[in-house]
């Protein structure tokens, strides 16, 4: 259909807009609509391509938008101010916020400063991080966030796994103090997944939009845009486990680690018993 809801009655097009849905759902015929109001072609639609001077300009699948090709011209910012999802990409900035929320007695984290949180568990004369953000700038902000609640030395750093934006900061945290390093054996095998927001041809953080089409990476404020990719933080774990689980006592904490493969290999989760809380990736 060519643009059903030019000309009509905005009471017309809800009527146009319902017809198209009840269409699609009666599932004999794909519908296909060239239409000028985004409103309406986000709403009727699972599949929308939205076209600038005669280029696809972006794609969206079920409210989630990804430009595409080179067609960004000057016309775009305007069209992509429209996509569906922007509202709900705006309101989720507010889940990254900087902020050091207390988990429970000794155990805190924080959230914001980097594309990944950090978990700070305080011991008996020491402390105890589990993961240490992407990079040193961030290691550095969330020990400043931390403040005396960071008691040195650090006695051990717990790696989650090896994505960048969860070891990317340890030698600020370990500092001067050598701490004991952990992780599971595979990751040491396995080596960082690097480049993954690129996998497959998309672009996961919005890596490639320009500042003015920027909300939020998605699952993070920002990712490499303000302080760029480095791994020159990551230090390798100097004490690895096979297998299921790992029972260890730093600084007076009983923790276990357990092997919980998912989004990579080596994935670990960190169970503290005595606090009745479970750090996952
Ligand atoms: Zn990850």
């Amino acid at each position: 259909m060519d643009e059903p809801t030019e000309g009509p009655a905005p009471i017309i097009v809800d009527q146009v807009e319902q017809m198209l849905v009840n269409l699609a759902a009666e599932g004999e015929m794909a519908v296909l609509v060239i239409e000028q109001n985004i409103g309406v072609a986000t709403a009727v639609s699972n599949h929308v391509a939205i076209m600038v001077s005669g280029g696809v300009f972006m794609v969206e699948v079920r409210g989630l938008a990804m430009v595409v090709g080179s067609a960004l011209d000057q016309s775009a910012p305007a069209y992509a101010d429209d996509f569906a999802g922007r509202e709900q990409l705006r309101a989720s900035s507010a889940e990254f916020r900087k902020e050091v929320i207390q988990i429970t007695d000794g155990v805190f984290a924080a959230v914001g400063y980097s594309a990944s949180n950090v978990t700070l568990i305080q011991g008996d004369n020491g402390s105890i991080i589990v993961d240490t953000s992407a990079n040193p700038v961030d290691a550095k902000a969330i020990i400043g966030a931390f403040g005396d609640r960071l008691v040195r030395p650090v006695r051990a750093i717990l790696y989650t796994h090896n994505h960048p934006d969860h070891s990317g900061g340890a030698n600020v945290f370990s500092g001067n103090d050598n701490p004991e390093i952990y992780s599971h054996q595979t990751l040491v095998e396995a080596g960082p997944e690097l480049g993954r927001g690129q996998r497959d041809g998309g672009d996961a953080f919005g890596t490639k939009l320009p500042d003015e089409l920027f909300i939020n990476a998605g699952t993070q404020i920002e990712y490499g845009r303000v302080t760029p990719h480095t791994r020159e933080g990551y230090l390798p774990p100097t004490r690895t486990f096979s297998g299921e689980s790992l029972t260890i006592e730093v600084a007076g904490a009983e923790m276990q680690l357990i092997h919980t493969p998912g989004e990579s290999p080596e994935n670990t989760a960190i169970w503290l018993a005595a606090k009745g809380v479970s750090r996952c990736n």
